[in-house]
């Protein structure tokens, strides 16, 4: 999602004629758009904006300057403006203002800007043309999120689930196939929620599928929760789909999972997995897991490694737990040692690495 905020954001910046550039040495502007989703990745971006001295013109974009607001200013006064991610439409308008402002150049640097009230952002910024790859283009289907898993900062820093008009998407993958375009990934927080008017999202994976010009069709993220059979067999039915479904697991313990509120068990998850694999065939599937959310136990943490092995995922992505501001797991005592998240981490890791080596053999030998 940030990766397309961010061509957003050049594409409205060019539209303006400002030069992007990725060497901040030559820039008068540099913009950091940023995650909030880990600790890591706010720790990166404090270490990144304090190597940029006053004589820049600083912004912080999307997810932290909506968690921080004007608290950044007090951390890092280098940095001059903040816009969160429903606001991104401002950001050539604050540029100006600092550029053209009649304000001395000594005390030009005192004022700060904020923006992190907006609500909905303007369909146009989907519709400036600017896809750093120029074959293919991710597609914003929806913004934010109202599931509320309790570990995650997603539906705080960018709001409620609000589904675009599925008229305008097409749109924008009309012009985007216009400009050369063969392949596209839909995006959103969960797709699988999307839904506007009478069209829901497999209504408007079939419709996207139907765009002459179109060769590939992806999507990503699927919540289990959301996840239909439907889905797999439109999946099965059209050659321009990808054969791949990203599906969180998250956990694969049921107490776990119903302390971050992810509205399914176990068992429904390991059916839903079953069942993708029998509809679309030769597919791959991979996942998210969190180790050490607070209370996890050995045994908590057994059941998910015979998820892992049971559900043999393609590859799986493994993080370590860690409080995020807002959230309900963030009043939840976070009791397993950091040292002990980092064990559960590294199992994972090398169990997930031997099966991923033993699917690949198997492609390998389908292929042959
Ligand atoms: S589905 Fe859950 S984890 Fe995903 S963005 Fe929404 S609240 Fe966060």
């Amino acid at each position: 999602m940030n990766v397309r905020d961010s061509e957003v954001i050049c594409g409205l910046l060019k539209k303006e004629r400002y030069k992007i550039t990725d060497q901040p040495d030559r820039a008068d502007i540099i913009l950091l758009n940023t995650c909030s989703v880990r600790q890591h990745a706010e720790d990166k971006v404090w270490s990144e904006v304090g190597r940029y001295k006053n004589n820049k013109i600083i912004g912080i974009l999307g997810c932290m300057a909506q968690n921080y607001k004007e608290k950044i200013f007090e951390r890092a006064p280098q940095v001059d403006f903040i816009v969160g991610p429903q606001d991104l439409h401002k950001i050539p308008e604050i540029i100006v203002n600092f550029t053209t402002s009649r304000i001395a150049p000594e005390n030009l640097f005192e004022r700060k800007i904020f923006e992190t009230n907006g609500e909905i952002r303007p369909e146009e910024i989907y519709h400036t043309g600017f896809y750093e790859d120029k074959r293919h283009a991710y597609v914003v289907i929806s913004e934010g999120c109202s599931n509320f898993c309790s570990y995650c900062v997603v539906p705080y820093v960018r709001g409620h689930l609000r589904s675009r008009n599925y008229k305008d998407i097409l749109r924008e993958i009309e012009e985007a196939i216009g400009e050369g375009i063969t392949t596209i990934t839909l995006l959103g927080q969960n797709v699988n929620a999307y839904q506007y008017k009478d069209v829901n999202f497999v209504g408007l994976v079939e419709l996207v599928n139907s765009v002459k010009g179109l060769k590939e069709l992806s999507f990503i993220t699927s919540h289990p929760k959301d996840t239909s059979l439907d889905l797999f067999k439109t999946m099965q039915g059209s050659e321009k789909i990808k054969k791949y479904l990203h599906l969180p697991v998250q956990s694969g313990c049921d107490r776990i999972l119903k302390l971050m509120n992810r509205g399914y068990t176990r068992r429904f998850y390991l059916d839903l997995a079953d069942n993708y694999r029998k509809i679309v065939k030769n597919a791959a599937l991979t996942t998210d897991i969190i180790v050490g959310f607070p209370s996890e136990t050995e045994d908590d943490f057994h059941e998910t490694c015979d998820l892992i092995k049971k559900v043999e995922f393609d590859s799986a992505f493994i993080f370590k737990y860690s409080p995020r501001p807002h959230t309900e797991a963030q009043r939840l005592a976070d009791d397993v040692e950091e040292t002990e998240k980092r064990r559960r981490h590294g199992l994972i890791l090398d169990l997930q690495k031997l099966i991923s080596k033993k699917k690949k053999s198997e492609t390998a030998i389908i292929n042959e």
